[in-house]
């Protein structure tokens, strides 16, 4: 589409061949859009900056309700802590929610190594799976919380991690209307059968989305948001009950009363 086109006036080609009705499409942003059937187009050279700020605030208006409420840096006090559930709370407020269970992931990790840490010096480095055996070995969190944190590693971390989508959609069922046309595709023909399925004439069959390649990828997409949401609110609740139970005052006290804080070997300025 060239640029100008929208004070040319689109009118819209699939209303105007299906119900020969005139419809004049509208821009939005950098589209064109038929506020009847909804056909779209995207207008060459402009910005999608616009569209992509819109989608973000509608998302988080109704992701915020559904999640947790935000916490500030004085509820976690640890700092590396904080800025990880930053990275969890507002990729999922902005929709992007393989991305925020990605970041659970790693939120969970370093706070196992934080409290590896905090009770036993040093810097332990080591994936989630290292990081929870230790965790195990040297008992440093209660039972309740290390089922927790191998349910997590097991069910999400690994599958969310690398994108295995087929182990991730495992017993998920997709609505799927198959049709199929005899002799050639035609507009008319698509759009009786989209108002076929519409109407509920044409029942959909449920399929498995994991054993479909073609499906997943879409279907994963209304998976991840549901899923997102739940175990936010899962690790959001885990979060603060280690923050009670493994990161006390008095620990950092005894952490740095026998590690060190790092400062005493800096030069100081003497004033
Ligand atoms: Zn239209």
């Amino acid at each position: 589409m060239a640029k100008g086109m929208d004070e040319a006036k689109e009118i819209c080609g699939r209303c105007k061949q299906i119900n020969n009705e005139e419809v004049f499409m509208v821009e939005k942003h950098d589209m064109l859009v038929c506020p009847k059937c909804q056909t779209s187009f995207f207008i060459k050279g402009k910005s999608p900056l616009e569209r992509y700020k819109e989608n973000w605030n509608n998302n988080a208006d109704e992701i915020f309700v559904l999640v947790r409420p935000e916490l500030s840096q004085g509820d976690l006090v640890n700092p590396r802590l904080f800025f990880l559930y930053e990275d969890c709370y507002h990729t999922i407020l902005i929709g992007r929610y393989n991305a925020s269970i990605i970041m659970m992931g790693v939120l969970l990790e370093t706070l196992m190594k934080e409290r590896i840490n905090l009770k036993l010096g040093g810097y332990f480095e080591g994936e989630y799976g290292p990081c929870l055996k230790k965790i195990k070995v040297e008992r440093l969190m209660d039972a309740e919380d290390i089922v927790f944190l191998r349910w997590f590693k097991n069910e999400v971390r690994n599958p969310y991690q690398h994108a295995n989508e087929a182990e991730i959609l495992q017993g998920v069922l997709v609505p799927v209307w198959p049709i199929q046309f005899e002799g050639e595709i035609s507009l008319e023909k698509l759009s009786k059968a989209i108002k076929d399925t519409k109407s509920g004439r044409l029942k959909p069959k449920l399929l498995p989305a994991a054993e479909i390649p073609a499906f997943r990828s879409i279907a994963k997409q209304a998976y991840d948001r549901k899923r997102a949401i739940e175990l936010f609110n899962q690790v959001y609740d885990f979060l603060l009950g280690a923050k009670i139970k493994y990161f006390k005052q008095e620990e950092y006290d005894e952490h740095n009363k026998k590690f060190g804080t790092g400062l005493e070997n800096v030069e100081h300025y003497k004033v």
